[in-house]
């Protein structure tokens, strides 16, 4: 099968590690002086879900020649390593679809405790259930589950699926499998505005620790972005009616500011991209499934690594790439959320880039 990761023999860049220290690569540091070590890493841009703020219902999703493989997948990972990058996010589309996953989890998990210190995925958890164990397995202790709701009459028109009880069990047997689960919402203007207190307790209950996310304007959904949106700061304001909510200082590198609720016991994540910006704490890069690398989530730069990974030099193309990439990686995001009717600020969708 040529989609099956190869094991992990000590590849070049890591050669070079372990014979000079002063020969390494050079670690990843932009123009703004930040420090990159985490990829999020995208294996598909297909999905079994069609979340209606993420992609349109009839979505049209890459040609499968374009993707790389597994072997290529592999070798992207261990280019980021050589240069510092000690955190990968596996995430897609779902990435939990694509065919012999696993086995690119089982590779790099090999690295875990050597040159990476964690490996983790984003998924819709449809598949989870099947797949926890395997993932444990691999040295994956945490994962975060895309959850918008716990209702699956609203579930299924959010999602256009009607699949919220293989997602239960999905992060069942996560927790089962010894994996600690994030939950993630979208917060929906009117979709499940009313329910995110529910969700955030249900959610602790079950010992998860929840995150809120702000809806981004990425690809055309067939639906008004400004009609989605709903401001966190505002949803803050009534949790606090609710609930004492108190800044907490866990922080995971991320954009992610964190407030442990006295009530349920539990820590609330709010990723605000538009009430609160949090670039200049940026410490990842992003990669499709086709190799492209967006330096940043709000931006319109790109990067090719995969014309890099597929040249007659592959570790001098890719080293040259994404050299590229920290210095054309922008200040901040360019997201505005406050024209009606406007365009996507950019036309790709967040099922290419893994959010
Ligand atoms: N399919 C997986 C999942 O849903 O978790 C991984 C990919 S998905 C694109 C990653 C995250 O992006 C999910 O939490 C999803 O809710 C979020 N997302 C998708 N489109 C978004 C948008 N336009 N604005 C904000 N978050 C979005
Ligand atoms: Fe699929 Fe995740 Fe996008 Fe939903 S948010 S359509 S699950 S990629």
């Amino acid at each position: 099968m040529n989609d099956t990761v190869a094991p992990t023999p000590p590849r070049k860049p890591d050669l070079i590690l372990l014979r000079d220290p002063a020969l390494a690569p050079p670690p990843l540091v932009d123009a703004f002086m930040r420090r990159i070590t985490y990829l999020r890493l995208s294996v598909t841009d297909r999905c079994d879900l069609r979340c209606s703020y993420c992609m349109p219902e009839r979505m049209t999703f890459l040609p499968k020649k374009d993707v790389l493989s597994l072997e290529e997948l592999y070798d992207l990972a261990t280019g980021f390593i050589a240069r510092g990058v000690t955190k990968i996010r596996i995430t897609g589309g779902e990435p939990l679809v694509r065919r012999d996953i696993i086995d690119l989890f089982t590779a790099l998990g090999r690295r875990l405790g050597h040159d990476l210190t964690e490996l983790t995925l984003t998924t819709n958890g449809t598949q989870l259930a099947e797949h926890a164990e395997a993932l444990a397995k691999a040295g994956v202790r945490r994962v975060n589950v895309s959850l918008d709701t716990l209702d699956r009459a609203r579930f299924a028109e959010l999602t256009r699926r009607d699949s919220l009880p293989q997602v239960l069990e999905g992060i069942a047997a996560a927790k089962a499998a010894g994996i600690r689960v994030k939950l993630n919402a979208v917060a929906l203007k009117g979709v499940n505005e009313d329910e995110l207190p529910e969700l955030i307790a249900w959610g602790h209950g079950q010992g998860h620790d929840v995150t809120l996310i702000e809806v981004m304007p990425l690809g055309d959904v067939e639906e008004e972005r400004l009609d989605q949106y709903l401001p966190l700061d505002s949803v803050c304001a009534q949790l606090e009616n609710r609930w004492t909510l108190t800044d907490s200082d866990h922080r995971t590198g991320g954009p992610s500011r964190y407030v442990d609720i006295a009530e349920t016991g539990g820590r609330l994540g709010f990723i605000t991209p538009h009430t609160s910006n949090f670039c200049a704490g940026c410490n990842r890069l992003r990669v499709t499934a086709t190799g492209q690398l967006y330096p940043c989530l709000g931006g319109g730069e790109q990067v090719d690594l995969r014309a890099a990974l597929r040249s007659d030099d592959p570790e001098t193309q890719l080293g040259a790439a994404l050299d590229e990439a920290l210095r054309i990686k922008p200040e901040k995001h360019n997201f505005r959320m406050d024209q009606r009717g406007a365009a996507p600020a950019l036309a790709r969708h967040m099922s290419m880039t893994g959010g």
